[in-house]
């Protein structure tokens, strides 16, 4: 039988694909996590003859499974384990800050509108910095799931779903992360700092999106 969920989204993410073109950023369609993983390991990144890599938080990251080949020797690639939670929480901070003079970034997105935009909330902000600028190249992973009609949706989104979920999955002491409601807490563990809006890729194609025919990440 046909999964016209798959359907369904492989066109809606078309369409988006061709938005985000419009708005500079190099964008692709992948349908299966193995895709994702095959089109940045081996077609994405040897095209980029990038010399180090690092990453931002993503859980969409973790499930494409790209974290662990990335460190295989024979992508020649520096790693800058910004992921290594064995590490003392001095050093990993002194990581996220050298990871925005990495020559490649890669993280998810909180949300990507259906007009081509991308929003996101940081915490502690290395994350929306690397997006930003630093960085040579940025790729972006993307679920089906991440996809809003428009800005206000991505912020009602990543408000009242995204950020009491990650709270929950990091374990914070945050009102959300016991009611399931966001009610912009002035908690000293609050992860809500930092947002970006961000309409365009400049250099155009320095912001690489690869958009999932999967649910992936929060
Ligand atoms: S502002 Fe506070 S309560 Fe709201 S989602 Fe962020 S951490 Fe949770």
């Amino acid at each position: 039988m046909q999964d016209y969920r798959s359907t369904f989204w492989g066109l809606k993410l078309e369409t988006v694909k061709k938005e985000l073109e419009a708005n500079r950023f190099e964008a692709f369609v992948a349908e299966t996590e193995e895709d994702a993983r095959s089109l940045v390991l081996e077609s994405i990144i040897p095209a980029l003859n990038a010399g180090s890599v690092a990453w931002g938080g993503s859980t969409t990251v973790r499930e494409v499974g790209l974290y662990e080949p990335l460190k295989e020797e024979r992508y020649g690639l520096q790693i800058n384990d910004t992921y290594d939670r064995s590490i003392a929480r001095e050093e990993l901070a002194e990581r996220r800050r050298r990871a925005l003079l990495s020559d490649l970034f890669i993280t998810g997105t909180n949300a990507v509108t259906e007009t081509g935009v991308l929003v996101n909330l940081d915490m502690i902000g290395n994350r929306v910095a690397a997006i930003t600028f630093g960085p040579r190249w940025v790729i972006i992973l993307v679920g089906r799931n991440k996809i809003v009609p428009d800005v206000d949706e991505a912020m009602e989104r990543i408000r009242n779903y995204a950020a009491p979920a990650n709270a929950m999955k990091l374990g914070m002491d945050t009102p959300c992360a016991k009611t399931a409601v966001c009610n912009n807490c002035d908690s000293p563990a609050r992860i809500c700092n930092s947002w970006t809006i961000t309409e365009k890729s400049f250099p155009a194609g320095r912001i690489k999106v690869v958009l999932i025919n999967r649910d992936l990440g929060l």
